[in-house]
């Protein structure tokens, strides 16, 4: 994993730091080894031990400091919740499994609110400070560089969304009539469970849901084993064994009309629906089947275990790309949106960003499968859905250019449709062929890790043999309108 900001810093200061300790390990070799505390007599210098540092409180992200922490790379989330909609209490213990990248005397996750009852470190009691949204844990020994360890912590009280005045809107944790709805993007998994709430560390998934029986508990990925119910509570078993960026994990709850099957190409599907949108649930679950079989012959193979979608009663005012399972707020879902979802299983949840200023890579791409439905079905091609946005020369877009996507505006139309117009101007640009080889060569050479802008402008000139730094520069990074060849 390549980090940025801060921690690539870090990581350089790390590569000097072992190239000195293992020169000095070579040069002991063979010799008797110098007394641990007297002078080095060979000239070579003792290294001292490395000092252990606090783990920094955001993982580097420019436009987000405090989202995510450094120090370390989570391996596995073991979530164990429980939950009663009547009294919308939650109690929670995570187990998470990570890595130290450097000696550690303590160390961040993202919680908002809730109570922290307890917190162990590889099972020795470990020391708590929270200020804000930062949870610090203190283990009553510095953790090793490079050594996996385990830090569980037990919480519980009512989650509470984000509530962003912006253009963010409610996200996280949102309480239902008959459960939750829950989608965390950009930075709300903290409202549910610790962890290292950024898309730069995805880690895999246990998420194990007790609820009142009656109730369904959908996650992410597959159930390894089928609800469980004894006095009057069901456990529902949830695995996601694929990388996941925090965002994209959920815990939606309510009453749901349940469909399962297998999609015509053979990937297991589950879709579910509120109640008060049951007659969607055969719909979704058809559309669902056919644009995950067509996007894994357009983008390459289906990168996750299952596929599926999730109608809930909650009116969000969006669709969220959790992983393996995409949620419709409060609403019908047409093709449009299913494919825009589906596709976002490649771009974004495979393949995912580094940094929330480089979104266009998730949302044009998104965005750009729409038109390439809608080509696909025979109705507007994506020339003729590109056309009808360049003739407008007084769209606000032409002032936002998407390739940096703005702190306080993430989610402007810009970055989809100017997006997703980049994407059809380079496909005029290179031509049908190299495009699409292009495309399925991105999602392969970056499966199930991070990529960058930089890296797919090279790789798009690579695949083409063309010089594309004028287009890109015009389409992403300029103000104006750019010119068409
Ligand atoms: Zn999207």
């Amino acid at each position: 994993m390549e980090r940025t900001g801060k921690r690539r810093l870090r990581s350089a200061m790390t590569a000097a730091l072992l190239a000195t300790v293992s020169a000095a390990c070579s040069a002991s070799n063979g010799a008797s080894a110098p007394p641990a505390t007297g002078p080095a007599t060979t000239g070579a210098p003792l290294i001292a031990a490395e000092e252990a540092r606090a783990g920094a409180p955001g993982i580097g992200d420019p436009d987000f400091p405090r989202d995510g922490n450094g120090g370390y790379d989570v391996a596995h989330y073991d979530l164990r919740l429980a939950y009663t909609p009547k009294t919308r209490h939650l109690d929670g213990t995570a187990i998470i499994r990570a890595r130290a990248v450097q000696r550690l005397s303590r160390f961040n996750l993202d919680l908002a609110g809730l109570t922290v009852r307890r917190v162990s470190v590889n099972g020795a009691a470990a020391g708590v400070e929270r200020s804000g949204d930062e949870l610090t844990v203190i283990p009553a020994t510095p953790l090793e560089r490079d050594k996996d360890f385990t830090v569980e912590i037990a919480y519980d009280g009512v989650p509470k969304p984000v509530d962003n005045p912006g253009t963010l809107g409610t996200y996280g944790f949102v309480s239902t009539k008959d459960g939750a709805f829950v989608a965390c993007q950009p930075n709300g998994a903290k409202t549910w469970f610790p962890g290292n709430d950024h898309p730069l560390d995805k880690a895999t998934f246990d998420i194990r849901i007790t609820v009142p029986e009656g109730v369904t508990a959908i996650a992410n990925g597959e159930q390894p084993e089928p609800p469980k119910t004894s006095g009057g509570k069901t456990t529902f078993t949830w695995r996601e064994r694929n990388p996941m960026a925090t965002y994209l994990a959920t815990m939606t709850l309510g009453r749901f009309h349940v469909k399962t099957g297998k999609t015509p190409a053979g990937i297991p599907s589950y879709s579910a629906t509120d109640p008060a949108y049951a007659h969607t649930l055969n719909g979704l679950h058809t559309a669902t089947g056919k644009i995950t079989d067509y996007w894994a012959k357009v983008f390459g193979p289906y990168p996750f275990g299952s596929t599926g979608g999730i109608v809930d009663d909650f009116d969000a005012g969006y669709a969220l790309e959790n992983q393996t399972k995409p949620i419709y707020g409060g609403f019908e879902p047409d093709e449009a949106i299913i494919a825009h979802e589906l596709a976002h299983q490649w771009f974004g949840n495979s393949v995912s960003i580094k940094r929330w200023r480089d979104l266009w890579l998730n949302e044009g791409f998104a965005t750009y499968a729409e038109w390439l439905w809608s080509e696909h079905k025979g109705e507007a091609t994506a020339e003729t859905i590109f056309q009808n946005h360049y003739q407008v020369p007084q769209s606000p877009m032409w002032d936002y250019p998407p390739g940096v996507a703005r702190k306080d505006d993430l989610f402007n139309q810009s970055v989809y449709t100017r997006g997703g117009m980049t994407l059809h101007a380079l496909r005029r640009q290179i031509g049908d062929q190299r495009f699409f080889t292009l495309i399925r060569e991105w999602t392969t050479t970056h499966k199930y890790g991070h990529a960058t802008t930089d890296e797919f402008i090279a790789m798009a000139e690579r695949v083409s043999g063309q010089q594309l730094d004028g287009l890109f520069d015009a389409w992403l990074f300029q103000k104006g309108r750019p010119k068409l060849s």
